[in-house]
């Protein structure tokens, strides 16, 4: 283009002014995606490429391979015969990788009689699967960490690079170490990410007390409210807080209590087990995101999901979701012969948030050596409850201006098809609407 033509042009736009300058603009629209899966790379019982070949054709548009300690990266050699492992699966998943990718792609190698698979890196195998506006990866790895005897597991997302685990003194400081490793390295690197404490119940490793108190300029609060594996204890027991009313203790806590920002909750899968399905079985499809952007990328995602523009879900979809100062407005997309109630859920102002405490029985110190959890904390009934419900398939909640925040949880009468517990329904969260305090 010469200069008078670019000039030309430049004025033309100038005149039509900068909104239709801007008319490429897409409009924000919900991707699904998972931001917790396991293949390979460490104890998942399947190779990537066929990991990320199930997400895609099952319409997720992001995934997040978050192997233990490890990003798809490097030179690793995968044993297919090692009996440490569970064979049959191993081989049952070769197989099924070498008839739907051939020999030309599968690289293997004979040591001392068992057969290895070399091992794909992200950047190598992510050409087959990324498309614009249908589906990408987003880089990350479950920091796989521990305090004596309370594993600490959490899922960096959109890391530029390894997080190693940070250690620390207590679970809660090795809580915040990661968080602190995390964003410290977004910050050098100038790339969003966040990192998401998974499954607290998981051998009952973590109480909300433990996080509760994680605190971050960079507003990283996040936890999975929901996971799919089916040994994590998502509903708690007798003495330990579902996952869900975690949430609620720690909301409550931070708003009401501790000058803290909102903490957002996630439902992922924490799939492991691609070739055989059903219950009992860690397999893909049991929670995930659904996240308003304008744009796929792995930097927009992130930082929606950052802003709090996600919902989880077990299989409800919602037609419309706002969250705003005045209250929440949902319509969900209705699904023949399945009912629909929605129960808005929060904690007052003036909710009783004092802890009380009583010694655990004595099986339980047995478990752990450190006496971190010898004492069962518990919360007053007001915190984290239904503070309205309809049924149907369109929901609204005014703010009243008592509550610290509310958040909806939307329970169907369609059962899960492949649950993470027998006779769960299909369901939905969305994440809390945090009321301004009132100027006093
Ligand atoms: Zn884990
Ligand atoms: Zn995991």
């Amino acid at each position: 283009m010469n200069a008078a033509k670019f000039k030309a042009l430049a004025v033309a736009m100038l005149l039509a002014g900068s909104h239709h300058a801007l008319s490429a603009e897409p409009a924000a629209r919900w991707w699904k995606g998972n931001t917790h899966t396991h293949t390979w790379w460490s104890d998942g019982d399947t190779p990537p490429e066929l990991v990320a070949k199930w997400y895609k054709e099952h319409d997720y548009q992001f995934l997040v391979l978050t192997d233990h300690n490890i990003m798809q990266a490097g030179t690793e050699w995968y044993p297919i015969d090692d009996t440490r492992r569970s064979v049959t699966q191993i081989q049952q998943a070769y197989d099924e990788y070498v008839r739907t990718y051939g020999t030309n792609w599968v690289e293997t190698r004979t040591v001392a009689g068992n057969r290895e698979v070399k091992l794909k890196t992200l950047d190598e195998f992510r050409a087959l699967f990324e498309e614009a506006g249908s589906f990408i990866f987003i880089k990350g790895e479950e920091i796989t960490d521990s305090f004596h005897t309370h594993s600490i597991h959490m899922n960096g997302v959109n890391l530029a690079e390894f997080s190693a685990p940070a250690g620390g003194s207590s679970v809660a400081n090795t809580i915040q170490r990661n968080v602190d490793a995390v964003v410290a390295q977004g910050e050098r690197t100038g790339q969003p990410m966040f990192i998401h404490l998974n499954h607290p119940n998981f051998q009952y490793a973590e109480t909300a007390e433990d996080f509760m108190q994680v605190d971050s300029a960079a507003g990283d609060g996040f936890f999975e409210m929901y996971n799919g594996h089916s040994g994590v204890n998502n509903y708690g027991d007798a003495l330990h807080e579902s996952s869900e009313r975690m949430w609620d203790i720690v909301l409550a806590k931070r708003l009401g209590e501790l000058n803290l920002e909102v903490f957002y909750g996630l439902a992922v899968d924490d799939a492991h087990e691609y070739t055989v399905w059903g219950l009992g079985e860690v397999n893909p499809g049991r929670g995930w995101l659904m996240v308003k952007s304008q744009w796929l990328t792995p930097n927009k995602i992130t930082e929606a999901i950052k802003r709090g523009d996600f919902y989880n879900s077990t299989g409800v979809t919602l037609r419309s979701l706002e969250i705003s100062d005045a209250g929440i407005t949902l319509d969900i997309e209705a699904q023949a012969g399945v009912e629909y109630r929605v129960e808005f859920v929060g904690t007052l102002k003036d909710a009783d948030l004092t802890p009380k405490t009583a010694p655990a029985p004595e099986h339980m110190h047995a478990e752990t050596t450190d006496h971190l959890h010898d004492t069962i904390t518990s919360y007053s009934a007001d915190v984290g409850r239904v503070l309205s419900e309809s049924s149907g398939t369109h929901a609204e909640y005014k703010v009243r201006g008592d509550e610290l925040y509310v958040r909806a949880r939307i329970i169907s009468t369609k059962l899960h098809p492949n649950p993470f517990a027998a006779g769960d329904v299909e369901m939905a969260w969305t994440q809390p609407l945090v009321v301004k305090q009132a100027a006093k």
